[in-house]
């Protein structure tokens, strides 16, 4: 297949077989020319987004719609996009699914660099399990396909990973002094790491439902001298037993009680329980469209009652259909913007990745340690 094959778009739809598709292209490849009057079917729990000299400019609920100017009023309105009967419109569409995708998987695939305040440079693994939801079709594919090139589910949920790693190993930096520390911290860490992440993937549109982390492995040798200490320390801990129970021994002469075991609570090791697996278990096969009743959600901004599809709030005008969000303060933009409206920040810049000072990688745009030499980034 060539690359500039053109495709004539008549019905556009997609079923997705697999159920493991976050988005798709239609077409898959080369360009579309959108007939006039073309049907785009949207099946349940997903969204249509159509896309327009790289830029996502509207979206389109569950149902069969049939494009026309008329029914695209970014196109006419904004960008001005003239649609004749004859002349077909050279677009694509992208079909997100809307469903939660429970269950990825995210790891670290070269370690990543921890600066320990007892061990020096650790170089760590780290894996974990995560559930995510498109909830804002339009930024979403703004943000990942239209700013970071990123076309193919694969590359997004890579793309995806790739932010958590960064993040994990932002948090532990900030977070974690030694991994002497570790034992017992996970909870927090991954709550911790959770908050920090809604916020980034909120800013490509996407819900962050859950994330963990299921495990974080140092080095062999590391690990044997964290458990060594850790054994060191239960031997004090016992040592300070015995002379505690001999001094009590002595104040109550003949008392003997034969509990050699307490305070033998090690053990905790660097795996995670498996307690997050009732979280993950899909939940029978009804979520999402559960109801056929017309679903109304509330606005976030005035509380009223909406149409779930509502591109703008009738009762405020609260835009609930995001088109993109400034990279500098996190405003919704409306999709001509060229500058945000509220920190003045132009409009289609792109984040500039983080550049380490110290080792030359390159990190993700934002990053507070540099995942290869560990150094603090400014
Ligand atoms: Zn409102
Ligand atoms: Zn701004
Ligand atoms: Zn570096």
């Amino acid at each position: 297949m060539g690359k500039d094959n053109v495709f004539f778009l008549e019905v556009i739809e997609w079923f997705d077989e697999t159920g493991r598709e976050l988005v798709h292209r239609i077409p898959e490849k080369g360009s579309g020319e959108i007939k006039f009057g073309a049907q785009l079917v949207v099946r349940e729990s997903q969204a249509g987004v159509l896309f327009y000299k790289g830029k996502a400019c509207d979206a389109f609920g569950p149902g069969r719609h049939t494009l026309t100017t008329a029914n695209i009023p970014v196109l006419t309105k904004i960008l001005a996009m003239p649609w004749g009967t004859t002349s077909p419109l050279r677009a694509e569409v992208y079909l997100a699914n809307m469903k939660v995708f429970p269950n990825l998987k995210w790891g670290t695939r070269e370690p990543v660099a921890f600066k320990d305040s007892e061990l020096g440079l650790v170089r760590l693994r780290a894996h974990g399990v995560f559930n995510i939801q498109v909830v804002q079709p339009v930024l979403f594919i703004n943000s990942l396909v239209g700013t970071m090139g990123k076309y193919t589910t694969q590359e997004i949920e890579e793309y995806l990973k790739r932010v958590i790693v960064s993040r994990f190993n932002d948090h532990l930096g900030e977070n974690l002094d030694s991994l002497f520390n570790l034992p017992g911290r996970y909870d927090e860490l991954s709550e911790g790491l959770q908050r920090r992440l809604r916020d980034d993937y909120s800013r490509f549109g996407l819900s962050l439902k859950h994330l963990y982390i299921t495990s974080i492995t140092p080095p062999t040798e590391v690990q044997r001298a964290i458990d060594d200490k850790s054994r060191l320390a239960v031997i004090r801990d016992l040592d300070r037993l015995v002379k505690m129970k001999a001094a009590m021994a002595m104040e109550k002469a003949s008392e003997s009680t034969g509990g050699a075991g307490t305070g033998l609570g090690m053990g905790l090791g660097f795996m995670m329980p498996a307690m997050f697996a009732e979280t993950f278990r899909p939940r029978g096969r009804t979520g999402g469209g559960a109801s056929a009743a017309p679903q109304k959600i509330t606005c976030p901004d005035c509380k009223n009652p909406i149409p779930k599809d509502a591109k703008f709030c009738p009762h405020c005008g609260h835009q609930q259909l995001v088109f993109d969000q400034c990279v500098n303060c996190g405003k919704n933009l409306p999709p001509n913007a060229k500058f945000c409206p509220k920190c003045g920040h132009p409009a289609d810049e792109r984040p500039v990745p983080k550049m380490c000072p110290n080792c030359k990688a390159e990190n993700l745009p934002g990053s507070a340690f540099c995942n290869q030499c560990g150094e603090k980034l400014g």
